[in-house]
């Protein structure tokens, strides 16, 4: 396969750098139940990437018919993140290190840029502890950035402008179908690597490029397939 090399990498956060979405679907779900809104715990999985007022204003749809008004969304978001909050912090992701590191390590020395759909602060404030030099304030684009969150090609397109390169100088790393949507209308050369319950063929609808089944065999193969381009 013939993949440009990158001039940046723009990683997304939950269930690409750490293994947080099992908090994540069981806090939007404890949440949503509490609200007495019909829901599965399975189907958060698939929200994945979204922002929590595209997220909301589904559930509201299919119950309700209308749109959450903005504080509706705010309360809601803010209940979520306090159940999330409540959770065991989240392990790096096995091979998320290694990956970062390696890419870093290239000899054309990319830059990494973290785009997430995230504005949850206990995991955006230990980034530079578990991924050092990889991902400072500066280099970020998160909820509080971007009006039109993934699927929208917008966070991608942020990222790729931080970094000062094209999107079709960048890779993006990615774990959730709506990420790569986000990725592919962007322009992005998009990376899905299957980290939890969604299956590859999810990813291949959603457009991947490139499907990897876990992040140490991303951090194995891709530096590697990139080199020899
Ligand atoms: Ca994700």
């Amino acid at each position: 396969m013939n993949i440009p090399r990158p001039k940046a990498f723009l990683f997304d956060m939950d269930g690409t750098l750490y293994d947080s979405m099992p908090n994540h679907a069981s806090s939007w779900y404890q949440m949503v139940c509490e609200q007495g809104i019909p829901c599965t715990p399975e189907e958060f999985f698939l929200y994945e990437g979204a922002t929590g007022a595209w997220t909301v204003n589904l559930l509201f749809q299919r119950a309700y018919g209308r749109d959450a008004s903005a504080e509706e969304v705010q309360r809601l978001y803010e209940r979520k993140a306090e159940i999330f909050r409540s959770k065991p912090h989240p392990r790096v992701m096995p091979g998320a290190r290694e990956l970062v590191e390696a890419v870093r390590a290239l000899p054309w020395h990319p830059q990494t840029i973290l785009v997430t759909g995230s504005a949850q602060g206990s995991l955006l404030g230990s980034l530079n502890d578990d991924f050092p030099g990889a991902f400072p304030e500066e280099r970020r684009v998160t909820a509080l950035n971007v009006k039109r969150g993934k699927p929208a090609p917008d966070p991608f397109l942020q990222g790729a402008s931080l970094a000062g390169v094209d999107p079709q100088g960048c890779i993006v790393i990615e774990n959730a179908p709506l990420g790569v949507q986000s990725g592919k209308a962007a322009g992005c050369f998009t990376v899905a690597v299957t980290t939890g319950p969604i299956p590859r063929e999810r990813m291949a609808e959603a457009g991947a490029d490139l499907i990897f089944d876990s992040m140490p065999e991303c951090a194995a193969k891709l530096p590697e397939m990139l080199c020899k381009n």
